[in-house]
């Protein structure tokens, strides 16, 4: 038997776990779990509704179900998925997206995949108010959570059979945080050659989504976009009842049905359990119960195409009537030949990542607040220069300032430079100096960002119009 946590969850959780513990039971799959809680039920005795004793568990036993938890609004703990994700390092969150015969959609031929990166981006939840009229939030995108999500999608596009990945990004704005995973994307594909490796700006792929979404196979991309598009993708196929995910990381994968608690219906017996089952197969893919997941799918399949569907997909059915009609569908029972599992586990040692380059700083940009207008700045301090100020990421000085609004948040770009324009490097000293100098002009500064290059190249990004 294989050990899997079981966390039912709150709401509709524990009558969708249910109806996935008794096809289960029915389709007789060699599978024990160890129930554990989260959520509402255990903030009494963990206060951010995750017990010790059950992270110890998912940690002893590397895989689990979850039903859907409820976040408190406004007050109590943060998300349980997303504190299991972070401290669990799951990184990759793997979302099918899969047209059901019997789930009218307007398209009925999409098997798709989104693997999402799950940790960084905007995620790591870096935000300052800079002034009082911008905030701002740190998008983080490295090589190493870059590498490692790409040769995820490709790993598992080798494994499943699948012929294309596609990176979906917004490199031609972001030019060097998506341009980095970009990069990253290309250098992993190069040991995939028999896999068809390409890239998509993320608005052309929504676009081509929704009118041609047959054309798709693995999509892989930054958390913010993946969050998005796989929303989309789940609307694609007949909304949040059949949308499935898996959170996976180096050992651990944590599989979850995408949508929430349902509040609104729980405890009324017509929750839609296809979510979760459809999670559960991913789950019986990851430990390698394949001939059990191609079982236990036929009889789902069956059932739909009976007309047998709960409400929110256009049916009468109850849970309970789904779930019978599921079971009444298993074909015999054949025993699984418990193969070798052959989960998609990328070990961190696999991943040569870090590359040596040589950093040299020549300038800094410093972000002052000013309300009214451009602010007067010191033209030069030591070696450094003032070369311009942009507002909003627009070029404002020198030279005629563009009929632009102005906030009060100024880039102000210094920059050593010698005679023949040739950047001159500068130590820590200059740059205090500088700050020094504007703070005892009165000027007040937030944040400054050193301007560098890297094994040579330019490591910033310019202003529009500089
Ligand atoms: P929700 O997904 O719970 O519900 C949205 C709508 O879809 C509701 O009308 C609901 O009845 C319906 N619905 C969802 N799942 C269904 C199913 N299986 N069968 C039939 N109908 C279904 O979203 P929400 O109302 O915004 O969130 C409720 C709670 O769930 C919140 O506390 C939220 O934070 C939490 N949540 C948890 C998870 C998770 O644990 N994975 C994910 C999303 C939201």
């Amino acid at each position: 038997m294989f050990k899997v946590v079981l966390i039912r969850g709150d709401g509709i959780g524990p009558e969708i776990a249910d109806a996935v513990i008794d096809i289960f039971e029915a389709a007789k799959v060699p599978i024990e779990w160890i129930e554990k809680q989260t959520g509402l039920n255990s903030i009494d005795i963990a206060p951010n509704g995750i017990p010790e004793e059950t992270l110890e568990a998912i940690k002893k036993y590397q895989v689990a179900l979850k039903g859907p938890t409820t976040t408190p609004v406004g007050t109590g703990h943060k998300s349980v998925n997303v504190t299991l994700r972070k401290v669990l390092e799951l990184y990759a969150n793997v979302r099918p997206a899969k047209s059901l015969p019997g789930v009218h959609t307007r398209f009925d031929n999409v098997d798709l995949i989104i693997v999402r990166e799950n940790i960084e981006d905007t995620y790591g939840g870096i935000e300052h108010n800079q002034t009082a009229d911008v905030a701002q939030c740190l998008k983080l995108i490295t090589r190493p959570g870059s590498v490692r999500i790409a040769k995820y999608a490709f790993e598992m596009a080798r494994l499943y059979k699948r012929k294309k990945v596609l990176a979906v990004h917004k490199a031609n704005i972001h030019k060097i945080t998506d341009g980095l995973f970009l990069k990253c994307f290309y250098e992993v594909a190069q040991d995939y050659p028999e896999i068809q490796a390409s890239d998509l700006i993320v608005d052309n792929t929504c676009m081509q989504l929704v009118t041609n979404p047959e054309r798709f196979d693995i999509l892989v991309m930054p958390n913010l976009y993946g969050d998005i598009v796989s929303d989309l993708c789940a609307g694609l196929v007949g909304g949040l009842g059949v949308a499935p995910g898996g959170n996976i990381g180096g050992s651990i994968a944590i599989f979850e049905a995408v949508h929430g608690s349902a509040p609104d219906i729980a405890g009324l017996g017509i929750a839609n359990p296809t979510a979760l089952l459809l999670s559960s197969f991913q789950l019986l893919q990851h430990i390698g119960l394949n001939k059990t997941k191609f079982r236990i799918e036929n009889a789902l399949i069956q059932t739909l195409k009976d007309g047998i569907k709960t409400k929110d997909i256009g049916g009468k059915a109850t849970t309970k009537e789904f779930v019978q009609g599921i079971i009444s569908n298993l074909e015999p029972f054949i025993e699984d030949e418990f193969v070798e599992p052959k989960p998609l586990r990328i070990k961190s040692e696999l991943l040569e990542t870090h590359k040596d380059v040589i950093e040299d700083c020549h300038g800094v940009d410093i972000f002052v607040e000013n309300p009214l207008g451009i602010p007067k700045m010191p033209e030069q301090v030591g070696k450094l220069k003032l070369q311009m100020i942009s507002n909003r990421g627009t070029k404002v000085y020198p030279g005629p300032k563009p009929d632009i609004w102005l906030v009060d948040h100024h880039r102000c770009r210094y920059i050593a430079i010698d005679e023949n324009e040739n950047f001159i490097n500068i130590g820590d000293d200059e740059i205090f100096n500088l700050i020094r100098e504007i703070s005892a002009a009165g000027i007040k500064w937030m944040h400054i960002e050193k301007l560098q290059l890297f094994d040579g190249e330019i490591g910033y990004s310019k202003a529009q119009g500089e």
